[in-house]
């Protein structure tokens, strides 16, 4: 294995280098400022959505047209625009996880974190295989253990600017042999580097505690793992009880959707934000304070508030508020807004 001996060990690792943990903030811990998430193979069609409009955004949102433009964000300026508002709510960080196949564009995130002041962490790694090049099938463990190694510590994606944590690193569900040597590849690089792991499971309720129990076989910190979007992939109290009992981090990433209708998924009745926070209380009630994270998981021009969305400062202006209202402490909110992401984000 090569060195390791440049990593910033006790630094949180931003897009314009490293800062020291007290500095960080209010953090979102699941997000994507630039990035082009349209499944493959919407890619060819017409890009509807990419101006949306009063007339067409409900119909977008509820799935009546198909909008892969929808799913491009593509403009550094208008990001700027979007990320003040968080800033101006009190956002203070953000971890953009934008790996590869969603087109990464570190240059574009140090641009909009040198115009905003907002720290900007981001991720490493490869998203789920529908969106890979092909040349990532001929690809072994200790490839792309190496690869992401080298993006912590030297620069991602051809640029000298480091990923401050691996992810999210995708699965589908079945999880797929290629995803399975890229998530044996991050465990390695996890423990080469210090950094966190954030992981996107597939669209079935088992296989956040398959990705865990993996994960534990290799090795893997799960102190140090989050398991992102429980809240479109676990929907009982078992399960959930089972898979926060292993140690990992529960992220539940999609508040700012209130809509039943979830496109990526028809079968499940997707949550709303009140329902989000009876998930949280009742991890908390049971002891997990230390292990909950909260996101939005913006990828969507419909979601950003130039285009009548909730933006990237919702939960600041909205969810905080409703936390207060509903009983949790400040040492509570304090702990998942700051502490827990202080403490997934500094190098260990
Ligand atoms: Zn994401």
């Amino acid at each position: 294995m090569s060195s390791i001996k440049d990593v910033n060990r006790g630094t949180i690792q931003t897009v314009l280098g490293p800062i020291s943990p007290d500095q960080l903030g209010p953090t979102l811990l699941h997000e994507h400022i630039l990035c082009d998430i349209r499944p493959p193979s919407w890619k060819a069609l017409e890009q509807i959505g990419a101006h949306v409009t009063l007339e067409n955004r409900h119909a977008i949102d509820y799935g009546e047209v198909l909008a892969p433009g929808n799913y491009l964000l593509d403009s550094v300026e208008l990001a700027i625009t979007e990320v003040k508002r968080l800033q101006e709510v009190g956002g203070t960080a953000i971890v953009e996880l934008s790996c590869g196949g969603l087109n990464p564009n570190p240059s574009g995130l140090k641009a909009v974190s040198q115009a905003t002041g907002v720290h900007i962490v981001m991720g490493c790694g490869h998203y789920v295989e529908e969106y890979q090049p092909a040349a990532n099938g001929a690809r072994g463990v200790d490839d792309f253990a190496q690869e992401m190694i080298a993006q912590v510590r030297d620069g991602a994606w051809g640029t000298d600017i480091r990923a401050g944590l691996i992810g999210e690193i995708g699965c589908q569900a079945p999880w797929t042999p290629q995803e399975k040597r890229i998530m044996k590849g991050a465990a390695i690089a996890q423990q080469a580097t210090g950094a966190a792991l954030s992981v996107h499971p597939g669209r079935d309720a088992d296989q956040p505690q398959e990705i865990a129990d993996f994960l534990r076989n290799e090795g893997a910190d799960l102190t140090r793992t989050i398991i992102s979007h429980i809240d479109r992939t676990i929907f009982d109290d078992d399960r959930l009880f089972r898979l926060a009992d292993m140690g990992v981090v529960i992220e539940l990433d999609l508040f700012g959707m209130e809509s039943s209708y979830y496109k990526l998924n028809e079968a499940i009745d997707m949550p709303n934000d009140a329902s989000r926070l009876t998930v949280l209380r009742k991890l908390i009630d049971r002891g997990h304070l230390t292990q909950i994270a909260i996101s939005q998981d913006i990828c969507q021009r419909t979601r950003l508030s130039s285009l009548g969305g909730h933006g990237y400062g919702h939960i600041f202006r909205n969810i905080l508020p409703m936390m207060r209202r509903r009983g949790f402490s400040d040492i509570e909110i304090d702990m998942i807004m700051v502490g827990t992401p202080r403490r997934l984000l500094t190098l260990g």
